[in-house]
């Protein structure tokens, strides 16, 4: 496939004098990516967490269109359009009950960013000092400067220690560790901080890191007798990933907060939602214009990615995405079967569509050589794989069949051989 060598492009978490090339994507479709010389790459991540049911599916990309001929960007202050108020009441009637809110941004980041503001304005309004974020060791939540501070720090967010916020860090829930977890955020509770905020049942970026239901529950129970605001950042989980719509349905936990992103629009424009308890937003109601809820972007609710995302509403309510995730999940633990006791990985594990692996090398974390020799030694077999240092997860889009599967677990056992 062609690189990209020689470009004025700056991307991503990229340290361009070992990763000097890109591949360049001429074409896309279900789960393939396809060059201009036709070479293909299985997106076994789903480019980077966003593509749900499969590249450009037939049904969002005619709404894009549709939309395109009727709406562009329209100021969203002082004026709305039917793609976002017919979005906003079907999120609000598919997510958890109580989230009766809907206030639009673009990225996963910005709406984490959105939720913290929201639980400070809350607070402020309400006449109470209360400003602490509570956060679960080893999250992440984007990399503004607000997210960034209450994610773990890391390599990720060093350089910008300066600008950074302190936040409590609870214990992570590790199997066995649970009651630490509780403990720990019953004590940071009394302490009369503004929210807690976590990725529900599997910390992504953090290293796919798994915990139970029933600590989410728990921990939503704590927040709760405090008075402390929950926000659950369903970024990553959100749209299927953990086996259900969202993650927080499996522990039948109401946020006060919660954040979608990355699958709203089925991965094909950005969109995000921070939504909330009506009381979250009645506290920012009063004469006193310095009370009102102050963050905007410029596309906010831009009208064709609502249309989108509507359009990926509609496939969900055609219920086959269900049907697939629930196949995808047996698909995923069959495969997984295979490498359980096997001594060249530490911590297989599964939550709904998403596996991850951690090979046993000397030579661990995410700036270690292994993630990259492991990205360099898929990609030279056509598979889209980024593994966090040497966790390998894979995590794969609804409509993956059984043979591409198995080219992704062909080549773990292969790298495994090589590296392991
Ligand atoms: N929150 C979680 C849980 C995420 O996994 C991510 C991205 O991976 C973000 C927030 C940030 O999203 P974005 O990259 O769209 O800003």
């Amino acid at each position: 496939m062609s690189l990209v060598t020689q470009s004025p492009v700056w991307r991503p978490f990229t340290q361009h004098a070992l990763q000097p090339g890109a591949f360049k994507i001429a074409r896309a479709e279900g789960a393939w990516l396809e060059g201009e010389d036709g070479a293909r790459f299985l997106d076994a991540i789903s480019s980077w967490w966003v593509i749900t049911h499969g590249h450009r599916h037939p049904m969002i990309t005619q709404a894009i269109r549709e939309e395109t001929e009727k709406l562009d960007q329209i100021i969203f202050a002082g004026f709305t359009h039917e793609p976002a108020e017919a979005l906003a009441r079907r999120l609000v009637a598919l997510t958890p009950e109580g989230l009766d809110y809907v206030f639009y941004s673009d990225s996963g980041s910005v709406c984490v960013e959105v939720a913290i503001k929201m639980a400070l304005g809350f607070w402020r309004n309400r006449g109470e000092a209360r400003a602490r974020i509570l956060a679960l060791e080893h999250g992440y939540h984007g990399d503004t400067v607000g997210t960034m501070s209450a994610g773990a720090r890391s390599p990720f967010n060093a350089p910008y220690e300066p600008l950074l916020y302190d936040v409590t860090r609870i214990p992570f829930p590790a199997a066995g560790r649970e009651q630490e977890t509780l403990d720990a955020l019953e004590r940071a509770c009394r302490e009369k901080p503004a929210a807690l905020l976590v990725e529900p049942l599997i910390l992504g970026a953090g290293g796919m890191l798994i915990y139970g239901g029933r600590t989410l529950a728990e921990m939503k129970r704590i927040c709760e007798a405090h008075g402390v605001l929950f926000i659950a950042d369903e970024v990553m989980t959100g749209f299927g990933r953990t086996g259900t719509l969202f993650a927080c349905e499996q522990a039948g936990v109401v946020p006060d907060i919660a954040c979608y992103a990355k699958g709203l629009t089925g991965g094909a424009l950005p969109l995000a939602v921070t939504m909330c308890r009506r009381e979250i937003f009645e506290a920012h109601l009063s004469p006193e214009r310095a009370r009102a809820f102050f963050h905007s972007s410029s596309y906010t609710a831009n009208p064709i990615a609502c249309a989108a995302a509507l359009a990926n509403l509609d496939i969900w309510a055609t219920g086959e995405p269900q049907a697939r995730v629930e196949k995808l999940c047996d698909m995923q633990e069959m495969r997984l079967a295979h490498f359980a006791g096997d001594k060249r990985f530490s911590n297989v594990r599964r939550l709904g569509v998403i596996t991850a692996l951690d090979l046993t090398v000397a030579d661990k974390g995410y700036l270690s050589t292994i993630g990259l020799d492991l990205m360099r030694f898929f990609n030279a077999r056509g598979l889209l794989l980024r593994p966090l240092g040497e966790t390998i997860y894979v995590f794969p889009p609804y409509c993956v069949e059984e043979a591409e599967l198995d080219l992704v677990y062909e080549a773990i056992d292969e790298a495994a051989a090589r590296f392991g």
